[in-house]
């Protein structure tokens, strides 16, 4: 079928669709987590005492030792075959974005040629995937070592329906024989434990006994567009690279806001509903959705969860959200900017630390007491914000989230901290030494919940901020949709980490000579913010004024492509914080980066490839069919029609010429192979191919405004984004 008749085919196919039809399951109580492992179907399944030893396991990371893990291994098995199960999979997270499983059947033929079921516990504990595909920055030889998925018992397993039957999915990570990280989790689970220890430290310093294992907690808004597949499948940047390459802009765009949490169109709802009734089965605590800004995008919010099942659980979300969609015949986008001229999507990751003895240690709580923690929690995240900033930016650094980032819609491009007009008077007062006078005196009852209670409304809320503070956590914007969430836990929990480390060592020294507690915690503080405090603004993010100080007078970075983000990886100082918490070894780091920044330079040459093919085989026949056609109407006429034709043919034929000379350019520019190093590979593709693209794609989007409409082979914008 060619470009054209699909383009008005897929009009034809959308306007006489019937929505599908969705069975509706019953009461959420009757469906809610049914199929999952979780704490409540082990305690059915298991006796007392092995219950009482992986409850231990789940909840504060405790080894479980063998023999019990076997009869774990054989209830899971009972309970997963009433499921319907006959395989079952160890699912990981590679250092790409993406979750990687491979299945293997129960089954087991015996001698008398029947079958057995079996899972061992050992079978349950490591698997052997090999998977020596996926790529792992020079971390393992693919010759001379396996990679090996081991069980993490912290995250229920639970039981996949497909159309190919039901598999039983038992969460992992996945490592070298050596026992490297070359997945996503490992240091996610490290990066929890490092803070755990640190928090300890300093909450022990606070006088807490009994404090219990503290955890990190995730909630992730995650936005995504929807796209009928017709138009998706007459696009193939859309199909191949997640984004429009082309695309004149449409008429109307978003400037109305009028698709921002209006009306949820019928379609959608239906997706919606089918969607979120198999993330309850899966015990995925769906809790939000609404409209976004732009026409054609949607977000949704799970109710927040521990982080590393958050994490598992946000991989889950957006497998089951593209597979959803396709039933409903979506393409679902999950890529950061599918549109030029609207809005890109985000992931905004919500995160706090905490437990159920201490409560949310980034909430000021009701007491005098109360509020030093949370300051010195919240101290402590500014500390970290400021000194790995370029950190943070790293973690969400892709060629994807680079169109987003500091365009006017999303976060700039500079990590700072917006606390809020109350908190960051207190933290002012406290470096202007205003606090301490009063600190000397014993117990000082800041009213912190009190003063902060109404800066919680959303209302409130300074948009414009990458990194802000939002009542009871902080809420890292400038996270990217399609990215895996526990990079950025990863940093953050690193950083608070470090910075609690730093704490307790300037406490106990006080506290040795004999300051008080309050007076102490006062004094630390006011020494982070001598240092740190220039990271904490609260005004407009998006101006160029703020730009202009935060380089100048600030001292921060404003780092605006992931070829400038990614080599902070390298930096000394974050190798050293990795390496002092035990989160990320030096040659682990390393891989990291190795992998990052192999991704950005595929991503980008695949589009650059994208560009040359659509422009030359699409974009440029049409725009010669529609001149034949002009030229043949043009014999026909006479006088001032004949000079008026002529001159649109010109300037058609001059913008298809120059389209013809960038793609020329392009195609040049992508030849080029030996580069000195990855950094520089990153560099021409950021200031080379990316700006020839756009180059490409100004002349092409010029042409969709003038060739006739019916020859023009692509959907149009305003066919995508409107029409469902
Ligand atoms: P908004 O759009 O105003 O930021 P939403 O309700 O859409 O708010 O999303 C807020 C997200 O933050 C939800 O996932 C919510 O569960 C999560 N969240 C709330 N409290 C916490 C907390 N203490 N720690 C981590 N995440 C939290
Ligand atoms: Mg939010």
């Amino acid at each position: 079928m060619s470009g054209l008749t699909s383009r008005k085919n897929a009009i034809i196919e959308i306007t006489n669709r019937a929505p599908k039809v969705c069975e509706m399951p019953g009461p959420l109580n009757k469906i809610w987590a049914t199929d999952v492992f979780n704490l409540a179907a082990m305690e059915e399944a298991l006796s007392k005492n092995t219950f009482k030893a992986i409850k231990k396991t789940v909840q504060t990371g405790a080894p479980l030792d063998p023999a019990k893990a076997d009869v774990v291994a054989a209830a899971m098995k009972d309970w997963a075959i009433t499921k319907g199960v006959k395989f079952f999979s160890h699912i990981f997270y590679p250092m790409t974005n993406i979750t990687a499983e491979k299945h293997d059947g129960f089954i087991i033929p015996n001698s008398d040629g029947g079958a057995i079921t079996e899972f061992t516990g050992s079978l349950l504990i490591k698997g052997e995937p090999d998977g020596s595909s996926f790529p792992n920055g020079s971390l393992r030889m693919t010759n001379a070592a396996r990679g090996y998925t081991a069980w993490d018992p912290t995250s229920p397993a639970y039981v996949m329906h497909t159309a190919n039957g039901a598999t039983l999915m038992i969460p992992s990570v996945f490592m070298s024989w050596t026992g490297e990280a070359l997945d996503k989790k490992i240091p996610l689970l490290r990066s929890n434990k490092a803070m755990d220890k640190a928090a300890q430290r300093v909450l022990s310093l606070m006088g807490e006994t009994d404090i219990g294992t503290l955890n990190s907690s995730c909630g992730a808004e995650q936005e995504y567009f929807l796209v009928d597949e017709h138009f998706a499948n007459a696009r193939p940047d859309l199909l191949l690279s997640g984004r429009t390459l082309f695309g004149a802009p449409p008429a109307k765009g978003q400037q109305f806001d009028d698709h921002y949490f209006g009306v949820i169109p019928a379609r959608v709802q239906v997706f919606m509903q089918d969607f979120e009734n198999k993330l309850y089965r899966l015990g995925i605590p769906a809790k939000t959705h609404h409209n976004e800004v732009a026409p054609g995008q949607f977000e949704i919010a799970p109710y927040y969860e521990a982080a590393n099942v958050a994490a598992d659980h946000q991989q889950l979300l957006m497998t089951l959200m593209k597979s959803t969609a396709k039933e409903h015949g979506f393409l679902c986008l999950l890529h950061e900017k599918p549109f030029a001229g609207v809005n890109g999507s985000g992931k905004h990751v919500n995160w706090s630390v905490g437990n159920a003895t201490q409560g949310n240690l980034l909430d000021p709580g009701s007491t005098p007491h109360d509020n030093l923690n949370f300051l010195l929690f919240c101290g402590a995240v500014i500390r970290g914000v400021h000194l790995h900033g370029p950190l943070l930016r790293a973690v969400i650094a892709s060629a994807a989230n680079d169109h987003r980032l500091g365009a006017n819609e999303a976060p700039p491009a500079i990590l700072s901290v917006y606390l809020g007009h109350q908190l960051e008077s207190v933290f002012h007062d406290i470096k202007d030494g205003k606090l301490l006078e009063k600190a000397k005196g014993g117990l000082m009852d800041l009213g912190l919940s009190q003063i902060l209670k109404f800066e919680r409304d959303p209302g409130d809320r300074n948009r414009t901020s990458p990194f802000a503070f939002t009542g009871n956590r902080f809420e890292f914007r400038a996270v990217g949709s399609s990215q895996s969430v526990s990079g950025p836990l990863v940093a953050m929990n690193t950083m608070l980490a470090d910075s609690l480390n730093w704490i307790a060592e300037k406490l106990e020294v006080s506290m040795a000579n004999g300051e008080d507690k309050t007076a102490a915690v006062i004094t630390v503080l006011q020494e982070l913010m001598e240092l740190h405090g220039n990271v904490i603004f609260g005004g407009d993010g998006y101006s160029s004024e703020w730009h202009r100080i935060a380089v100048e007078e600030r001292g921060l970075k404003n780092i605006p492509t992931s070829a400038d983000a990614l080599p902070a990886f390298k930096e000394e100082s974050v190798v050293e914080l990795f390496k002092s918490t035990g989160v990320l070894s030096p040659a682990e780091l390393a891989s990291r980066f190795e992998v990052y920044a192999e991704q950005y330079i595929l991503s980008i040459e695949m589009e650059t490839n994208l560009v040359v093919d659509l422009a030359s085989t699409r974009i440029y026949p049409a725009t010669v069919g529609y001149l034949d056609s002009l030229a043949s109407a043009a014999s026909n006429l006479n006088g001032l029609d004949i000079e008026m034709s002529h001159n649109s043919i010109q300037e058609i034929a001059s913008e298809a010429n120059a389209m013809m000379a960038s793609v020329r350019k392009l195609k040049k520019a992508i030849s080029v192979e030996d580069f000195a190093s990855i950094e520089k590979h990153m560099n021409y593709c950021a200031k080379t191919l990316c700006p020839l693209m756009l180059e490409v794609r100004s002349h092409a989007d010029a042409l969709e405004c003038i060739v006739a409409d019916d020859l023009w082979p692509l959907p149009k914008y305003q066919e995508m984004l409107f029409i469902r």
